[in-house]
């Protein structure tokens, strides 16, 4: 059997400022080397000041997972040389010596099973190596040191993964929970990265590193798995190394042995105190956490009956549950979930259409009422809806504009389902030995009403007049 733990790397977005110096922690779109100072590049002289905000944000998350936090933390340095590290050691956060990370010993359950949290550390992001062309052919390697000390939290979790799917699951649950806690926006590129490690019985622990999604590495942990249970199957010993992805050919290579930790020489950051974590500050930070996903589900099932399924969708993510938030009320929360889970998220399905959103939390609020005192009609509330995303004009502009205010009424209804029987005779005829036909004419009643019709009110007065 398998044994799959991740580490996972997450970006603390939302802070103004590196962790150890007052540069922008948003070094996105910034020309190369200009988000840089003595401390981030390791000057000598220059000393690290610890940003208090990154210990807040990194207490959040070990908190929502359920991590025993310690009274007081101290950093290390792991010594290492490559060009994207300027002070050839990151501080970060080492479990030694009586000493210990944000949190430890957490747990957090996804689907079922109760997955492990060894431990969540607070640590610097190193600078980013750019190639000229690709990496293996290029001549010219450029650094930009414009990330150097970006504030990270790593998430180690215990091996406690069987198989990739599990792993692509509980990776979907953290990335919804972290943008939940408002402590890290995982849409922007390399916001979330996590490496794999992956063993299987008679077998070495192999390091799965650089892959560029999630998707990828839940293919190469599937790789792995099968290469190193064939290796097995052969009598060939697996090695213990770290192996990185191919994304082209689709399978891990190997990149270099992998290193013991005793092999970085941590030893503590002289420069940066001992650092109390206070109780009541620890208590007070939980009191004012978001809700968590779970309870926001469970509440808008409770509160607003509105179905689990569309409670699971609209909870886990922020973004539309905030828009939720903001524009129901009690009497019409359970439409208002339904127009953003069946109609809004597909319109407005990327990043990049999100920000560019007309819509508000009025629009939802008045689509919703139109809705459910019948002025319009839900296929019309659909066009509608399309509008506003695009404009964000007010729906009674948009109305009248698209004139979707005509509603067929029943007898309008059956004037219009006549000229349809009259125009496709041959559909007509054909409705008894093959029933699923009666979904064209209720085609093409929709079209003759641009749309206004009510399909579920048409198809029950077209059975009416071809079935009996
Ligand atoms: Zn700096």
């Amino acid at each position: 059997m398998a044994k799959i733990g991740l580490e996972i790397h997450c970006q603390l977005t939302k802070l103004e400022s590196k962790l150890f110096c007052s540069c922008k922690a948003n070094y996105r779109g910034l020309e190369p080397n200009t988000n840089i100072c003595p401390i981030c590049v390791g000057l000598p002289g220059s000393l690290p000041r610890l940003n208090k905000s990154g210990v807040e944000k990194a207490t959040l998350i070990s908190l929502a997972l359920n991590c025993i936090i310690p009274p007081k933390i101290s950093f290390y340095r792991k010594n290492y040389f490559y060009p994207d590290l300027p002070k050839n050691y990151q501080i970060t956060q080492f479990d030694a010596y009586g000493h210990t990370s944000m949190g430890k010993n957490g747990k957090i359950t996804v689907d079922g099973k109760e997955i492990k949290i060894r431990r969540i550390q607070l640590e610097e992001d190193p600078g980013r190596l750019i190639y000229e062309g690709s990496s293996e052919k290029t001549q010219i390697t450029l650094v930009d040191y414009n990330r150097a000390g970006t504030p990270l939290v790593e998430i180690v979790t215990e091996p406690d993964f069987e198989n990739p799917k599990q792993v692509r699951v509980f990776l979907n649950i953290l990335v919804d929970l972290l943008e939940n806690l408002g402590v890290s926006d995982p849409t922007l590129e390399g916001a979330v990265r996590a490496d794999g490690n992956v063993s299987i019985e008679g077998g070495n622990k192999v390091e799965i590193k650089n892959v560029s999604s999630f998707h990828d590495l839940e293919k190469a942990v599937h790789f792995e798995i099968t290469r190193q249970q064939s290796l097995i199957d052969r009598g060939i010993p697996v090695e213990l190394e770290t192996r990185q992805w191919d994304e082209h050919r689709k399978i891990t290579v190997s990149a270099r042995s992998k290193e013991e930790e005793q092999d970085y020489r941590y030893f503590l950051e002289g420069d940066i105190p001992w650092v109390i974590l206070n109780p009541q500050h620890i208590q007070n930070l939980k009191n004012k956490m978001p809700e968590s996903i779970s309870s926001k589900r469970d509440r808008y099932v409770a509160q607003y009956n509105i179905p689990e399924q569309v409670a699971d969708i609209l909870s886990s993510d922020k973004f539309y549950s905030d828009l939720f938030e903001q524009a129901h009320n009690k009497i019409n929360a359970k439409e208002i979930a339904n127009i953003i889970t069946t109609d809004l998220m597909g319109f407005v399905d990327t990043n990049e259409k999100r920000q560019k959103l007309k819509l508000n939390s009025q629009h939802l609020n008045d689509l919703a009422n139109a809705i459910m005192t019948n002025k319009i009609t839900r296929n019309s509330a659909k066009i509608a809806l399309q509008e506003i995303v695009n404009t964000g004009k007010s729906l009674s502009v948009v109305i009248s504009e698209l004139d979707l205010s005509h509603v067929f009424d029943e007898s309008a209804l059956f004037v219009i389902i006549d000229q349809v029987i009259k125009e496709h005779e041959s559909a007509v005829n054909e409705v008894k030995e093959k029933p699923e036909t009666i979904n064209f004419l209720v085609g093409k009643v929709m079209q003759k009403t641009k749309g206004k019709a009510d399909p579920t009110l048409t198809l029950e007065l077209l059975k009416k007049k071809l079935v009996s």
